[in-house]
């Protein structure tokens, strides 16, 4: 049999854990796995190899976008005051109401909202140009009306933001810019 990893050079972490199912994620640009114990690495490579590459592929050219990106610098107090300043304004255009805005570094995602009606913000999101953060907080307070990416929830999106996909992608783009600083 022909070892893929031979001539393909695959930078990854494993982690073993008690678990039953194997995951693969990039939440940098590292390939991370979650393996059973016991389970071979490179065979689990082998077998998603396809998938790995495609992701490779997406993470690269978001670097590659993200070179033209500018990293904000902001005190926290600016941040913070940024990111009330924009909740209250969305939320009173939106009518809906936040019930607490929580601020924490996240290693999945930019921001979510909870059922609570409390909102919580990834601290990373500080580096992020304003209209970035007006989008994710956006974002967040539609999930107050439209839990789910269902039709309705875009619709409500492109409502203020016509350029949603745009917008996406930068997201993608400063993820791995920030996220894959070692
Ligand atoms: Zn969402």
């Amino acid at each position: 049999m022909l070892n893929i990893m031979e001539h393909k050079k695959i930078e990854y972490k494993v982690k073993y854990r008690n678990i039953k199912y194997p995951r693969l994620e990039f939440r940098t640009k590292i390939l991370q796995l979650i393996l059973p114990f016991g389970a071979d690495p490179k065979e689990m490579i082998s077998k998603h190899i396809n998938w790995i590459e495609k992701k490779q592929k997406f993470i690269a050219d978001c670097l590659k976008d993200a070179e033209r990106k500018k990293i904000v610098r902001r005190t926290e107090d600016e941040f913070r005051n940024l990111v009330f300043k924009l909740s209250q304004k969305d939320s009173r255009k939106l009518k809906v109401k936040v019930n607490k805005i929580y601020f924490k570094k996240m290693r999945t995602k930019w921001a979510s909202c909870s059922a609570k009606k409390n909102l919580t913000i990834n601290t990373m999101m500080k580096f992020l140009p304003e209209n970035l953060n007006e989008y994710i907080i956006y974002h967040e307070l539609v999930h107050l009306i439209e839990r789910n990416h269902n039709k309705r929830f875009w619709d409500l999106i492109s409502k203020r933001f016509r350029n949603y996909k745009v917008l996406e992608n930068s997201l993608f783009s400063y993820w791995f810019l920030l996220y894959s600083v070692k």
